[in-house]
């Protein structure tokens, strides 16, 4: 009985928890996490759309969105929705993990960006990259391979690049959704 207990009070607590944070992670780690993706040495933001399109979604614009803990714009074209989303903490901690580890990178999209339909960058769950270590993602680059190992032990599930239909130039990683996403 006593053990049901604990457990029933884990559970609450785990369920208070989560509905006041939501299903993207704390807002108070977004504002951390963000801020250090932002000076990081090793990360580099990019400010454009390799489509061409300009607004206020690139990744840049994100993370500098999500360093109040709040939400990060959409871009509204083609098949990418509009609106905000929040960045999940799963990202932007990964990221973090990613450069920490060593791993120099470019960021192409977060949640900006026109993608697949019901695309996971829209529910603010992926990333993509398209340099690592200074170098274009592509067949020959000889870092994309263990990266995308290190992003799948991070726990993502969805995790595309060279070789897969629409990757060849840069490595997609995303986390399974949760509740409201
Ligand atoms: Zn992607």
């Amino acid at each position: 009985m006593q053990v049901d207990w604990n457990r029933w009070m884990v559970l609450s607590l785990a369920a208070a928890l989560s509905s006041c944070s939501g299903g993207a992670g704390s807002p108070k780690v977004r504002r951390a996490s963000s801020q250090s993706i932002l000076i990081h040495s090793r990360i580099n933001l990019a400010d454009y759309h390799v489509s061409g399109r300009h607004d206020r979604a690139t990744a840049l614009h994100n993370v500098e969105q999500a360093t109040d803990g709040g939400p990060s714009r959409r871009s509204k074209y083609q098949k990418a929705p509009g609106g905000k989303v929040l960045i999940d903490t799963r990202v932007l901690r990964a990221l973090e993990k990613l450069a920490d580890s060593g791993y120099s990178m470019r960021i192409s999209e977060l949640a900006g960006g026109s993608h697949s339909s019901r695309s996971r960058h829209y529910a603010g769950i992926a990333f993509d990259v398209d340099q690592i270590n200074g170098v274009k993602v592509n067949y020959s680059n000889p870092y994309y391979k263990a990266f995308m190992k290190k992003c799948r032990r991070m726990g993502a599930t969805e995790v595309l690049g060279p070789g897969d239909s629409g990757h060849s130039g840069h490595v997609h990683a995303a986390w399974p959704r949760r509740r409201g996403q």
